[in-house]
Order: structure tokens, then sequence, then C-alpha cells
């Protein structure tokens, strides 16, 4: 299964934000994007590459392909796939931008995420891989799958006894879910109350900028 595997940071300079790829890095004020000048005042990075301090202005199309490529790097998906949930989200009722960060959001390993038992999609997409999860009490092994309203995410039985998952659900105990996901710490389980709606997305996207680049 083909996966990105070069190093995560670059992607975030490259798009100029924090996305949140590294796990516990992101938050514990080590991230690149924390740093201070001796000023107190924070230091944007520059974009990788040779020529990333001397970048020009981006134009309409610069835009609209950085803001696909944010969105399909924050929930670690690849072209094809990205292309595809397009595609499904035009076919959908409703704001095409709209059912297309749902559809996102609704993948398991970003459920697996958003419940708290990973640190990042990356680890999330992993755990899921490895078969430590069940959909409605059946193993399940596809990150991408998307869950459904009444659905119920678990961690396996035999896997509760794992160090590492052990580790995992003392984490998840602190992490607030948002409100489409109900979940129960201690028997490491959660049901999808409710479809994710587009504000309870609280990273800024501006998904009109994709619906542009595709509509070409
Ligand atoms: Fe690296 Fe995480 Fe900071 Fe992105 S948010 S630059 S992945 S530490």
């Amino acid at each position: 299964m083909a996966r990105y595997t070069g190093a995560n940071c670059k992607l975030c300079r490259r798009e100029g934000c924090k996305l949140y790829l590294k796990g516990d890095r992101c938050t514990n004020g080590k991230c690149v994007f924390d740093k201070k000048d001796k000023n107190s005042k924070d230091v944007l990075p520059l974009p990788p590459g040779q020529h990333g301090a001397t970048r020009k202005k981006v134009g309409e199309y610069g835009r609209q392909l950085r803001e696909k490529q944010k969105a399909r790097r924050y929930y670690g998906v690849l072209e094809g796939q990205f292309k595809h949930y397009y595609e499904l989200a035009e076919k959908m009722d409703g704001i095409t931008g709209a059912n297309l960060l749902i559809l996102l959001e609704r993948r398991l390993d970003n459920v697996v995420y958003r419940m708290g038992m990973a640190a990042s999609r990356k680890e999330a997409r992993q755990l899921v891989l490895h078969a430590h999860f069940t959909l409605n009490g059946k193993k399940v092994t596809i990150p991408s799958l998307l869950v459904k309203a009444g659905d119920v995410i678990a961690v396996k039985e035999s896997s509760k006894e794992s160090v590492k998952i052990k580790a995992l659900a003392e984490a998840m105990a602190t992490v607030a879910s948002p409100k489409w996901l109900e979940k129960d710490a201690k028997d490491l389980v959660c049901k999808v109350v409710a479809l994710p709606q587009r504000d309870y997305i609280d990273f800024e996207f501006n998904e009109q900028l994709i619906v542009e680049l595709y509509s070409k």
C-alpha cells in the first residue's frame, strides 16, 4: 500500500502551517512553528528547498493547489484517493467542498485519531493496519473505511494487554473528542453518534479553493 515516507515537518513548512503530523512533538514546544526569535516573536519557518527563502508571490492556481495539498496532507491521503473523495463529494447532496471534508473526517484512521487512541493520523493508520480495532464487533484493517452513524469502534480484546495500547489508552482518557463521537475511555470503545458536520472540523480550510481547482 503506497504511502508518504518523507519528512513530515517538511510538509508543514511547505504549507506554511502546522498540520500535526508527528504526534506529541507538534504540541510540546519542539515544533519549528513554535520557535521564537530573540525578541520573543514567532518565527514562521521557511518553505523547504534551496529556493524556499526566495519564492515569489503565489497566484490563483497556486493558492488552489496549496489548499488541496494542505487538506490531502492533513488527512494523510494520496493524490488518487483524494480525487476519488472529491468525485464522491460531487455526487452527494449539499455543498461539494463541505462534503469532501466530511468524507475525509469519516475515515476510520481519522476516527481512531479523534477518539484519542493515537497521537497522529499516521499512528492511527498503523494501529488499524495492525488489526488492533473492531468495527461493530468485527476485525477491521482498512484505514480508509468510512464510518457511518451508529458504528461502534473498539480496541480488540486481545490488543488491550499490549503495552503500547495500554499507554495509548491512558492518553485517550485525557483527550476531548468531537461531539459526533461518544467514547468510553475505560472500555476503549467509541460510538459514532452522528455524521460529522462541516462546522465540527476545527482546522482552517478554504475548501472552495479545492473545488475551484478540480472544476477547471
Ligand atoms: Fe513537525 Fe508537527 Fe510541527 Fe508539523 S506540526 S512541523 S509535523 S512538529
